[in-house]
């Protein structure tokens, strides 16, 4: 409760928060009381844990990681059929967990593509050996690795001139490339039909959306999206979130972290 308000106090309350956890702990009703408007999902790496520890069922995890990742409604119900079929209780146990709190598909709010707690994982592996310190030497190692961590990427971020951060450049150029193999004719002024033959998708730039729903869920074009912005003499950057731009990452380590003052009587 002590962490979560400090937390509030710097980021506030608001719908476009998610909180991603494992569930093992008791935070999520702190999270509810603290953070009305935020929106909670699960680890869907942890989910997948569960499942494999509890039903053991080769055929259902694999019916369970389609269905978790899947943007599409129509395709997680098919799965989630199948998977009904292959393991009865397994499915009862997903139920009862909430089917939006680990589906892509059902999930009301923005996952930007993030389906884990890797971060929070990768944090607790650093800090597996200086967590026997007594508590001053702990929090020292904290802010000795923060400090060192946002000096070298704020470095990395202003050395960087590019409108997207590394990652999210290549990916948007994959996406392009995949796009290319597509075909894209104009039905109306806002809408364009993408794909090859029977297999295709809607995209409408005047409501931001396609239906696949990439778009709308990771906030980044998707093949369909990549294809109809070239019909339409469209940026593909103008439609990245801001989140996404170098302008952002240098913003994310654009403060120092300043050593502690020792202690005046
Ligand atoms: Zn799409």
């Amino acid at each position: 409760m002590w962490f979560l308000s400090n937390l509030k106090d710097l980021i506030g309350n608001s719908d476009e928060l998610v909180f991603v956890s494992d569930r093992k702990n008791r935070n999520e009703n702190v999270i509810a009381y603290l953070f009305p408007r935020a929106h909670h999902e699960c680890c869907v790496w942890h989910m997948e844990k569960n499942l494999i520890q509890r039903y053991n069922n080769a055929s259902s995890i694999f019916l369970f990681k389609r269905a978790a990742r899947t943007y599409r409604t129509e395709e997680f119900e098919r799965l989630m059929g199948q998977f009904r079929r292959t393991s009865a209780r397994a499915y009862g146990y997903l139920e009862r967990a909430g089917f939006p709190f680990w589906s892509r598909a059902l999930f009301v709010g923005q996952w930007y593509n993030i389906l884990t707690n890797n971060n929070a994982e990768s944090l607790n592996s650093m800090l597996r050996h200086a967590r026997s310190l007594p508590i001053m030497c702990l929090v020292e190692h904290i802010r000795h690795t923060m400090h060192k961590w946002f000096y070298e990427r704020r470095a990395s971020a202003t050395a960087y001139s590019i409108v997207l951060s590394t990652m999210m450049e290549n990916e948007l150029r994959t996406t392009f490339e995949a796009g290319t193999r597509l075909r894209a004719h104009g039905l109306t002024n806002n809408l364009t039909r993408v794909g090859i033959s029977n297999d295709t998708d809607i995209v409408d730039f005047s409501e931001k959306m396609c239906t696949c729903r990439e778009f709308q869920l990771n906030c980044m074009p998707c093949v369909y999206i990549t294809r109809a912005a070239c019909l339409r003499g469209k940026s593909l950057y103008d439609l990245c979130s801001p989140y996404y731009t170098s302008e952002y990452w240098k913003g994310a380590y654009g403060e120092a972290i300043y050593p502690i003052q020792r202690e005046v009587d």
